[in-house]
């Protein structure tokens, strides 16, 4: 392998304690193929593959070359799955190292697809290419809405067959993180009751992502606020522009704050609380509404991890713990509402305000209407002409806006600015997504080339993209599956 591409390697997790992870390489396969290749992802990573050849950038991103400097683990962690604690880890990853920019980021790089470890349980280790291309496709989405999120670097074929229902073309996605440690890398090493590895993981953590609580003088409870603002911030995200990750177990919530583990998630067309797309979800814990509720549940998780290093008095230490988790319900209806005002417009708080965005979130429920479409709407920049915005119910809301923007003393052009920086105007739709997978099945790049380009730019009204606003009709009836 040339070594023209920049890599730079500096790997600390590998360092840390045996119980952290398992050394082991990916599992070479049969004939990888590259499928996409993040360009943009790759500058911003200092990375330069102009000068290498496509079959080695298969080979590459396959794992069956591993580039110089890296050091290739899968990371121990646990997880409560639907509320079931179990212990888990990289079952079809593994972190080929971290890659330190020009700018001095710290990246991790992993494969996710690459064959068994010793967390592997009864799976195979191999993924399909389906999910792995939707993950690119939602994840790089999502970075494009200014929503914290790991990104996608590239996805190769890797030209043999995985068996699910049916044999399906197996891939490995390349997955670019901040950092791959979850509330459930917290929960792995608590669930060992080793206080001294509790420790060892808490320092690493703050010394990677949170240094200026360095010389906290708790540094357990200053994490836990930390994450939590960061967790706070993160679900307020997702809620504003209709994003149901769709599997919120506590190994699928980064420490960091990034939307990780993009598995059966979708964006809601018309507004309604209890959307879900999961086909395993079949209660809805993780619907579109509950999704603040389950965050503050995980977190709880997190600050039990915590309780040992919190304070030697374990009463103490939960009742500190308890009143942290409790500061979640004021700091997310502060951030919530302030994120709604800001769709419609408003900068300036007032008391009455959450009754106009109740007011507009029930009726957008009860017609049906779709939630992107509706802020766009109120921009100005419809796309179609729809009889649902006539509503007598619609225009008498739309006239206590328009009277509430007026206290405001501002422009149009200033409120407008506001509105488009909060609201966008496309976002992965389902039925766009779809099919730009479908036609990756036969081969067919252009539908997922131009989708990919159109959410590069999701608060640019782009000309001629109507039919990527539209909703998918069908929507109700749409089901996701997990990155199976
Ligand atoms: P996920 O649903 O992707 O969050 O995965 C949950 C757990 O199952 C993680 O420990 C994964 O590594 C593991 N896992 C998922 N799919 C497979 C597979 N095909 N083979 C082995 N482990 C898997
Ligand atoms: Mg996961």
């Amino acid at each position: 392998m040339k070594n023209d591409i920049n890599w730079n390697f500096d790997n600390s997790y590998s360092k840390l304690p045996d119980t952290f992870k398992e050394n082991i390489n990916p599992f070479s396969v049969k004939n990888p193929e590259l499928i996409v290749l993040n360009k943009n992802l790759a500058t911003e990573l200092n990375l330069n593959f102009s000068n290498i050849k496509k079959d080695e950038l298969s080979s590459l991103f396959a794992g069956n070359n591993l580039p110089k400097g890296s050091h290739s683990i899968a990371q121990a962690y646990a997880g409560h799955q639907f509320g079931h604690f179990t212990m888990l880890g990289d079952g079809r990853a593994t972190l080929i190292g971290e890659h330190v920019t020009n700018k001095n980021h710290r990246y991790d790089i992993q494969l996710k697809g690459s064959g068994k470890t010793s967390f592997s349980r009864t799976g195979d280790g191999r993924a399909v290419l389906g999910p792995m291309l939707r993950e690119y496709i939602i994840s790089e989405g999502m970075h494009n809405l200014n929503i914290p999120t790991t990104r996608s670097l590239a996805v190769v074929k890797t030209g043999e067959e995985v068996i699910r229902e049916s044999p399906l073309p197996g891939a490995i996605l390349t997955r670019v993180a901040s950092s791959h440690i979850r509330v459930g890398t917290f929960q792995y090493v608590a669930a060992r009751q080793r206080k001294d590895e509790l420790k060892i993981l808490l320092d690493y953590v703050i010394n990677r992502h949170y240094p200026e609580l360095r010389n906290s003088k708790n540094k357990a409870v200053e994490l836990l606020n930390a994450v939590l603002d960061k967790q706070v911030d993160l679900v307020i995200n997702w809620m504003r522009v209709g994003f149901i990750h769709g599997v919120m177990n506590t190994d699928n919530m980064s420490i960091s704050g990034e939307t990780i583990d993009y598995g059966p998630c979708a964006f809601m067309d018309n507004y309604d609380p209890k959307t879900v797309f999961s086909s395993i979800d079949k209660i809805g814990r993780y619907a579109y509404c509950n999704q603040p509720i389950i965050t503050k549940w995980n977190l709880a998780r997190f600050a039990e991890c915590l309780i040992p290093l919190i304070n030697p008095d374990q009463d103490k230490a939960v009742s500190q713990a308890t009143e942290i988790i409790n500061t979640f319900e004021k700091k997310y209806e502060i951030k919530w509402l302030d994120m709604m005002r800001n769709k419609i417009g408003l900068s300036k708080p007032e008391e009455k305000d959450k009754f106009l965005i109740v007011d507009l979130l029930t009726w957008m429920h009860q017609k049906k209407a779709d939630y992107t479409n509706t802020f766009c709407y109120l921009m100005n920049e419809g796309i179609q002409k729809n009889n649902i915005y006539k509503d007598a119910d619609f225009l008498n809301w739309k006239k206590r806006w328009e009277l509430r923007l007026k206290s405001e003393d501002i422009t149009s052009n200033q409120y407008l600015k506001l509105m488009k920086n909060s609201n966008p105007f496309v976002i992965p739709r389902n039925h766009k997504v779809e099919e730009a997978l479908k036609a990756t099945e036969k081969n067919d790049l252009k539908p997922i080339t131009k989708l990919l380009e159109i959410l590069k730019n999701p608060y640019l009204n782009q000309e001629n993209i109507s039919d990527y606003r539209i909703p998918s009709n069908s929507d109700r009836n749409y089901q996701t599956f997990c990155g199976t």
